[in-house]
């Protein structure tokens, strides 16, 4: 359990000596209670006082890592249990499952390839297939290298032990999850993965019986453990998850500190949906195409969004339609509803422009500039840095209406012979805008 803002004091050294910046111990253990601080600030805290705060500040989830490199994906490391009450850490990595059986090797590296090109953009965040599960079958070792050799984390769902590690260990340098199958004697499979260092799914007929399959795999040597839920139909599913998740974070039972596994079958996309919701961290899905997939990415989107962050845009200059350097050149802010909106105005208006995106902390036009994130200056350096300056030549900068009381400043601040337009105030005018303001000024 995490320890209160008092408890910590009492680990301090009471000497309000002020080395780690605070006037009192007191104010640095409330900070340290609510996380905002490190205890390396405080040169004279005891070790006993290091390892109780340590222990105390571990995760209630442990972290686990699938997979190497850019691809990998990290799962666990929650703590809480609803996401107001400060945000999901790890979004769940969703596996797609591929079943080696009658295919050839060819028609396995094909449909990797086809799963490695999927790059759909969707409000700040780049959706694709995070990791492929490789049922065991002939054909299964080469496809789960050749998964591996693509960077996806492989997830072997296994039939047998020996089946596992002919394909676990030719790639057990990318770290690969064993899946047991349901109901399988967990012992050979707990020695295959502390043989290879690679993370286990656990599984139990009950919650008890989960903790305590979770316990002997470590003690077996396995240092990453997934849990995989009982539960015969939703209902029974969706209790396990909350109790699972509700379970760690009170840190009843050391076997519940894991990350979650689940997987969902063929037509099972209800399971999915629960699994996504109720804090499972990585599923093995089988599917028919993209129709599965898109509103499940979406799903984790909204869920795993920090409703602490605005969705942000990237800044820079985003060409709508293929302006060229005669085409208007607008500006907005990184705030990605701000972004789409006013970009979908702009491409239905048929008229093509650069679309200059500067940061405001993810901010819209009038909380940005209200807040003082939108000022000439800042304007003119962010749209100098990204080259918005260099795209077009009639030296004619459009900012939103709401953005008007800084037109003035803003012109001075660009300089170099720059003017700077008011446009509309909402995105719906920019159409009309075009064609009464910014054609008629062109055609001049
Ligand atoms: S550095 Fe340590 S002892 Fe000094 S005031 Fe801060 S918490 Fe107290």
């Amino acid at each position: 359990m995490p320890l209160t803002g008092l408890q910590i004091f009492k680990l301090l050294p009471n000497t309000n000596c002020r080395k780690c910046g605070y006037p009192t111990c007191l104010a640095f253990a409330m900070k340290l209670a609510a996380g905002r601080e490190s205890l390396e600030k405080c040169p004279d805290a005891s070790p006993e006082a290091r390892a109780a705060l340590g222990a105390a500040s571990a995760p209630p989830i442990r972290g686990v890592t699938i997979g190497r490199g850019e691809r990998a994906v990290t799962v666990g490391e929650e703590t809480v249990f609803f996401r107001h009450e400060k945000t999901f850490v790890r979004r769940p990595g969703l596996f797609r499952i591929l079943d080696p059986r009658g295919l050839s090797a060819a028609e396995c590296g094909a449909l990797l390839n086809d799963w490695l090109g999927v790059s759909i953009a969707r409000a700040g965040e780049t959706f694709r297939v995070d990791g492929v599960a490789i049922v065991e079958a002939p054909g299964a070792p080469e496809a789960a290298s050749a998964a591996a050799r693509r960077g996806f984390p492989v997830a072997v769902l296994a039939a047998t032990p020996e089946g596992a590690a002919s394909i676990a260990e030719p790639i057990k340098d990318q770290r690969p999850l064993i899946v047991p199958p349901a109901g399988a004697a967990p012992a050979a499979y707990f020695a295959l993965a502390a043989r290879l260092g690679v993370p286990l799914v656990v599984a139990g007929a009950d919650l008890a019986g989960l903790a305590s399959a979770a316990a002997a795999a470590s003690s077996a040597g396995v240092g990453d453990i997934l849990l995989e839920p009982p539960g015969a139909d939703l209902r029974s599913l969706h209790h396990s998850l909350s109790a699972i998740r509700r379970g760690a974070l009170d840190r009843v039972h050391p076997g519940l500190g894991h990350p979650v596994f689940l997987r969902a079958g063929r037509g099972e996309f209800e399971k999915a949906v629960l699994g996504i919701t109720k804090f499972a961290s990585v599923l093995a899905i089988e599917d028919h195409g993209g129709e599965t997939w898109l509103p499940l990415w979406t799903l984790r989107q909204n869920i795993y969004t920090d409703p602490q962050k605005p969705l942000q845009m990237e800044p820079g200059v985003y060409p709508l339609g293929e302006p060229d350097s005669r085409s208007p050149l607008l500006m907005t802010t990184n705030f990605s509803l701000t972004y789409f909106i006013v970009s979908t105005e702009v491409e239905a208006s048929g008229v093509a422009a650069h679309l200059a995106v500067v940061d405001a902390e993810g901010l819209s036009v009038l909380t940005a500039w209200s807040a003082g994130k939108l000022s000439g200056d800042r304007v003119a350096k962010s749209l100098r840095q990204t080259g918005a300056v260099d795209r077009v030549s009639h030296r004619t900068l459009i900012i939103p209406g709401y953005a008007s009381p800084i037109s003035g400043e803003l012109e001075d601040a660009m300089g170099d012979g720059w003017r700077v337009i008011v446009g509309p105030q909402e995105a719906s005018d920019i159409a009309p805008f075009f064609r009464d303001v910014w054609e008629p000024m062109r055609a001049r």
